[in-house]
């Protein structure tokens, strides 16, 4: 074939001046692009000779092919994108870096940081949220205001996935909670007032409309405390009795 044959567009030229052949050293084994960076060139012979500059006494800086960039943790050559390497945004730099640590070291990191350190952060996540505590509930609020249905079926999801939760942290909070609405007696009556003069029938409404699974619920607690019921009822019909025979005398 001759040259005169060949047609390169200018983009496959930069596509190849992109693309080095590679080259593997034969006294260290790394490979690196064939270009002057790495190799020695000989004009004489018009090729690239063995082994590499820094096995011949020269220091160079290995660089990452064009789109990629090594990671400085792990060393690996990864694509230079926000799916391999977090976006920082320091406040002097208007559109933020790549972070020179890839996503999966910093991952990595965080897990052994967390592990090393789970007493001490778990102690000022305690300080954190008893200092926050408003802006927290504020927040939480809002959040709950804008989609109640939402946060009730993960609070439903939680309970399912942590059975008994709920109840031992009331168990464990009882003096609490306890305190917290007898400090709060007449504005909880006032409240509830107000609220059930706006919604008449409000019990009637509920029970009707949460009939079906107010009875599942009701005979799932019986069959899971049979006996017992069993046994409360005997004693129950048992006092009746004695309290009518009682007062029959
Ligand atoms: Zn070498
Ligand atoms: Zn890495």
């Amino acid at each position: 074939m001759k040259q005169a044959d060949i047609t390169i567009t200018l983009a496959e030229e930069e596509f190849i001046a992109e693309h080095p052949i590679w080259k593997t050293c034969n006294k260290c084994g790394r490979s690196f692009p064939q270009t002057k960076q790495y190799f020695y060139f000989r004009k004489d012979k018009n090729l690239f000779v063995h082994p590499c500059k820094e096995c011949r006494g020269q220091t160079f800086k290995i660089l990452p092919r064009e789109g990629y960039k090594f990671c400085s943790t792990c060393k690996s050559e990864l694509p230079k994108t926000e799916e391999y390497f977090r976006l920082v945004h320091p406040k002097d730099h208007k559109n933020g870096y790549l972070c020179s640590v890839c996503r999966s070291c910093r991952k990595e990191y965080a897990k052994k940081y967390s592990e090393e350190n789970a007493d001490r952060l778990k102690m000022l996540g305690k300080i954190y949220v008893r200092e926050h505590r408003k802006e927290i509930s504020a927040k939480q609020k809002e959040r709950y205001h804008k989609n109640p249905e939402a946060f009730r079926e993960r609070m439903r999801k939680w309970a399912k996935k942590n059975p008994g939760k709920n109840h031992e942290y009331y168990e464990n909070n009882k003096q609490y909670y306890k305190d917290y609405w007898a400090a709060r007696k007449e504005e909880k009556s006032a409240y509830q007032k107000e609220y059930f003069k706006n919604r008449p029938n409000y019990h009637r409404n509920w029970y009707a409309a949460n009939k079906e699974r107010m009875k599942s619920k009701n005979k799932e607690r019986y069959e899971s405390k049979k006996e017992y019921y069993k046994e409360y009822y005997k004693k129950y019909y048992q006092t009746r009795k004695e309290n009518k025979e009682n007062s029959c005398i």
